[in-house]
C-alpha cells in the first residue's frame, strides 16, 4: 500500500479467473484480526467488480488463529509437530536431501509442485529442481488438472494456451458449447459472458452429467454418461458432415488430416452414439444443427472431458468439431479450455512440469535446454531429462526407484490425489517430507518438516489468468514474524545445497530472469514486465519484446506448427478404464461447490464458506434413492475396487439414474478421492477423476458417526494440538 488508508489493487487467490479486486485496511486489532477488507474493482475488465464468495472471504486466511505462523518439525516418526526456528527447520531439510541423495541418488529427491503458485516461484521450483537438487523427478497438481487440454492444444495448434481470446470474445459468437464445465459454481463471475451470449441471440449449450446451474441455464443441456464425452463429440462431427455443415474452404486452406477425421466420425453414426451416450439421436440432431449453422462457433471445456484416461482424445475430438464447421483461428470462433486452478495457465508453463523448461520449452529439446541453461548459468548437460509425471511420482513414493525425500509446495495430494488412501500411504514411507504452506494441511500433517508460507495479499507476485493474460498481485500487508515467502526460503536451501547464487527472494528479479529464460519460446514472457501489467490490466502473451503489444487472439493467420496449419486428432471412442459392471453397477463422478475451491485447505478454514458448504454429499437420483431405500440426508456409503466414502445422500433428479456424484473438498471418511482411479491418459498422463466404477449402499449402522464424525473431530483435534495454533482452533478442537 502506498500509505496510510490506502487500498491496493490485486487480484482473487483462488481460481484461473483471477478477478480483480482492491483490498481495504480494516481498524481490527488483536490475535484474530483480520487486516484487509475486499473492496470491488470495477476497472479490471475480466470480472468487472463482481466477485464469489471465496474472493470476498479471502482476508479471512490473513489472521492469526487460522494460518501457521512458524516452522514445525517431526522429531521421530509417529512422534508429534514441534515449534521450531527457520535455521533448524531449513538445516533440517538440507541434511535430508543430502542423506538421500547420498544414498539414492539425485532422482531419490522429488518436488511436487502446484497450479495456485505464482508464475515467479513456479519458475524457481522448476530451477531449484534442476539445478539444485539435479532431480528429474518434478512434477505438479496441475497434471490433475488441465493437462490433457493442453496435449490435446499442443497436437492441434502447435501450442498451449487455455483461451485463444479473451473472455469479452465469447458474448459475440452465435453458439456456444460447454462441455463439462460448471462456471456457476466455479467461477460466478463468469457466467456474466454466457448470459450476455443468449442476449446477442446466441445459443448455449451445456454438456453435463448433472443438470447444474450452468446446464439450467442452457438452450439445450445434453446429460452423457460419464466418460462418453468423445463419441458425443464424434456423433455431432458424424452429423455436421452428413449434414453438408464442414466448411471445405477453411479445411482445405488452414488444415491438414481431415479425411481420417471423418472416416472416425462416420464410424460414430447416431444410433451408436445414442447408445454409446444415451443422449437421444433427436438431441443430437438439434445439438449439431444449432453449432453447424451458427456463423461462429466456440466449444469450452472443463474438467469433465479433460479428467478421462482418453482426456487427450476427447478434447481432440472437440476440437475437429471445430475445425470442421471452420471455428479456429478466426474471430469469435474456437477452441478453449477453462482453466481451474488460480495460476494453472502459469503454472504450466514455466517449468514445473516433469518434461518443461521455462517458456513451455521442452527438456529434452537440445536447443531449449543450451537456451534455459546459458540463463541459469550451468552446462545444458548437467540438466536433468524428463521426470515422471505428478500420479506415478506419489504412486512410486519410498519404492525401489522412488523418491525417498519430497518437498511439496501449494499442494495438498492427501485429498486431490486420486486414489488418496494409497498416495497417503505412499507419503507415510518417505524418509524426508517437506511441506510448505501457508496452512496445516492435511498433507502437512505428515511432514516432518513444514514451512509456514506467505499468501496473496502478503507477497508480490504474476499470475497468468485463463485468457493468457499476464496480470500482477501487490503486497497489501506484512505477514507475520514467523513466516517466509517461498522464493527466500528456496535461496536459504539452495545455499545450504551449496548453490549461493541464482535464487534471489525478490519477485520482480526472478520474473525478470523468467522474461529471458522464456524468450523465443512458446509462451514468451520476454516483452513483460512488472511496470506494463500495472499500466495495461495484465498483458497477453506471447510478448516477445517491450514495443509488442501483446497476443489477445492467437491464430488469426496461422496456427503455431510447422505447415501453420491445424492438425485434425481423428480418434475414435473407447470405454473408460473402469466401466459399471454387477458388483460396481454405477458411475461416480467428481467435481466442486461453490463454497469450497480445490483440496478446501483453505477454504474449509473460512467460517462463512463452510457455513455455505459444511461437508461432502452423494447426489444420487430419487429411482435409484428409492431403490436403495434412501431418504434424502440419510448416510450412504460409496464403494469402488479401490475403497469406500460415507457421505449423506442428497437425493435430487438433476442427475443420471446410473451416476452418482461427490465433491473432492474434504478428507476423512467423506473424500471423493478414496474411490477414483488413477488411470492415466497416454499423452498427458492425467488420471482419470471424473468416471469409475462404484456400488452405493446404505451405511451401516452407526458407521458415519464413526468414520465421518470420528474423522472430522480427530482433525480438530490435531490442528488444534499442533504448534503454531492458535486459541481459536485450541478451543474449536
Ligand atoms: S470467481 Fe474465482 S477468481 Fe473470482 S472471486 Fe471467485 S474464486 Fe476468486
Amino acid at each position: 500500500m502506498s500509505g496510510p488508508g490506502a487500498e491496493t489493487a490485486t487480484h482473487c487467490p483462488y481460481c484461473a479467473l483471477q478477478c480483480g479486486m482492491r483490498l481495504r485496511p480494516t481498524e481490527a486489532s488483536g490475535p484474530g484480526a483480520v487486516p484487509v477488507e475486499v473492496t470491488e474493482r470495477p476497472d479490471f475488465p475480466v470480472n468487472r467488480g463482481a466477485l464469489c464468495g471465496k474472493g470476498r472471504s479471502a482476508p479471512a486466511l490473513l489472521a492469526r488463529g487460522v494460518r501457521l505462523t512458524g516452522p514445525l518439525v517431526r522429531d521421530r516418526p509417529g512422534g508429534p509437530l514441534r515449534a521450531a526456528g527457520w535455521d533448524e527447520a531449513l538445516d533440517r531439510v538440507a541434511a535430508g536431501v543430502r542423506t538421500a541423495r547420498e544414498r539414492h541418488g539425485a532422482d531419490a529427491v522429488g518436488v511436487f509442485g502446484g497450479g495456485g503458485l505464482t508464475n515467479e516461484k513456479a519458475y524457481q521450483l522448476g530451477k531449484f529442481a534442476r539445478v539444485v537438487l539435479g532431480t528429474a523427478n518434478i512434477d505438479y497438481n496441475g497434471r490433475f488438472c488441465m493437462s490433457s487440454a493442453a496435449a490435446a492444444h499442443r497436437r492441434a495448434f502447435g501450442l498451449d494456451r487455455g483461451l485463444p481470446f479473451p473472455l469479452a470474445d465469447v458474448p459475440h459468437t452465435g453458439c456456444l458449447i460447454l462441455v463439462g464445465a460448471n462456471p456457476a459454481d466455479t467461477m460466478p463471475p463468469a457466467l456474466r459472458y454466457f448470459r450476455e451470449l443468449r442476449e446477442n441471440g446466441g445459443t448455449l449449450i451445456v454438456v453435463d452429467p448433472r443438470r447444474t446451474r450452468t446446464a439450467e441455464q442452457a438452450d439445450l443441456h445434453l446429460q452423457p454418461r460419464p466418460g462418453t464425452d468423445l463419441a458425443l463429440a464424434l456423433g455431432l462431427l458424424h452429423l455436421v458432415i452428413a449434414d453438408g455443415l464442414v466448411d471445405e474452404a477453411f479445411v482445405a486452406a488452414r488444415t491438414t488430416g481431415y479425411e481420417r477425421a471423418r472416416a472416425a466420425a462416420m464410424a460414430h453414426w447416431p444410433d451408436r452414439v445414442e447408445r454409446i451416450t444415451g443422449i437421444q439421436v433427436s438431441q443430437l440432431r438439434r445439438a449439431a444443427e444449432l453449432f453447424g449453422h451458427a456463423a461462429t462457433g466456440m466449444v469450452l471445456t472443463a474438467r469433465g472431458p479433460e479428467q478421462q484416461s482418453k482426456g487427450t482424445d476427447t478434447v481432440g475430438a472437440w476440437i475437429d468439431l471445430c475445425l470442421a464447421t471452420g471455428n479456429a483461428g478466426r474471430p469469435y470462433a474456437g477452441y478453449g479450455c477453462l482453466t481451474g486452478q488460480g495460476n494453472g495457465q502459469g503454472g504450466r508453463e514455466h517449468g514445473q512440469k516433469a518434461d518443461q523448461l521455462p517458456g513451455y520449452r521442452s527438456i529434452e529439446d537440445p536447443a531449449a535446454r543450451a537456451h534455459v541453461a546459458a540463463v541459469w548459468g550451468v552446462d545444458p548437460d548437467a540438466l536433468p531429462r524428463a521426470g515422471r509425471s505428478a500420479y506415478e511420482l506419489l504412486d512410486g513414493l519410498g519404492g525401489p526407484d522412488g523418491a525417498r525425500a519430497l518437498l511439496v509446495m501449494g499442494s495438498n495430494p492427501v485429498v486431490s490425489a486420486p486414489n488418496a488412501a494409497h498416495v497417503t500411504a505412499r507419503l507415510r514411507t518417505l524418509d524426508l517430507l517437506v511441506v510448505a504452506d501457508l496452512v496445516l494441511s492435511e498433507t502437512a500433517r505428515l511432514a516432518d518438516v513444514v514451512l509456514p508460507v506467505t499468501q496473496w495479499a502478503e507477497e508480490d507476485g504474476t499470475t497468468t489468468n485463463l485468457e493468457g493474460r499476464v496480470i500482477l498481485r501487490r503486497r497489501a500487508v506484512d505477514p507475520p514474524e514467523g513466516v517466509r515467502g517461498e522464493l527466500w526460503l528456496l535461496g536459504e536451501l539452495a545455499r545450504r545445497l551449496g548453490v549461493e547464487r541464482g535464487f534471489p527472494a525478490d519477485a520482480e528479479q526472478v520474473f525478470d530472469e523468467l522474461r529471458r529464460a522464456s524468450a523465443g519460446g512458446a509462451a514468451d514472457y520476454s516483452g513483460i514486465s512488472y511496470r506494463r501489467i500495472a499500466a495495461e490490466d495484465g498483458v497477453f502473451w506471447p510478448c516477445p519484446d517491450p514495443a509488442h503489444p501483446g497476443t489477445p487472439r492467437l491464430f488469426l493467420d496461422r496456427f503455431a506448427t510447422p505447415d501453420g496449419r491445424a492438425r485434425f486428432a481423428a480418434v475414435t471412442h473407447r470405454p473408460a478404464g473402469e466401466e459399471p459392471d454387477r458388483e460396481y453397477p454405477l458411475y461416480l463422478t467428481t467435481g466442486r461447490v461453490l463454497a469450497q475451491y480445490q483440496s478446501g485447505a483453505q477454504t474449509r478454514r473460512v467460517a462463512e464458506l463452510n457455513a455455505a458448504a459444511p461437508g461432502p454429499f452423494v447426489e444420487l437420483h430419487p429411482r435409484l434413492a428409492e431403490r436403495l431405500g434412501v431418504a434424502d440426508g440419510d448416510p450412504v456409503a460409496v464403494v469402488s475396487r479401490r475403497g469406500r466414502a460415507v457421505a449423506p445422500a442428497r437425493v435430487s433428479a438433476a442427475i443420471r439414474p446410473d451416476t452418482v456424484f461427490m465433491p473432492f473438498h474434504w478428507p476423512g471418511a467423506g473424500r471423493a478421492n478414496s474411490l477414483t482411479n488413477p488411470a492415466l491418459d497416454p499423452v498427458s498422463r492425467m488420471p482419470e477423476f471424473k468416471t469409475c466404477a462404484v456400488r452405493v449402499e446404505r451405511a451401516v449402522a452407526g458407521e458415519p458417526a464413526d468414520l465421518a464424525e470420528r474423522a472430522h473431530r480427530a482433525e480438530r483435534a490435531e490442528r488444534a494440538a499442533a504448534p503454531g495454533h492458535t486459541a481459536d482452533e485450541r478451543a474449536a478442537g
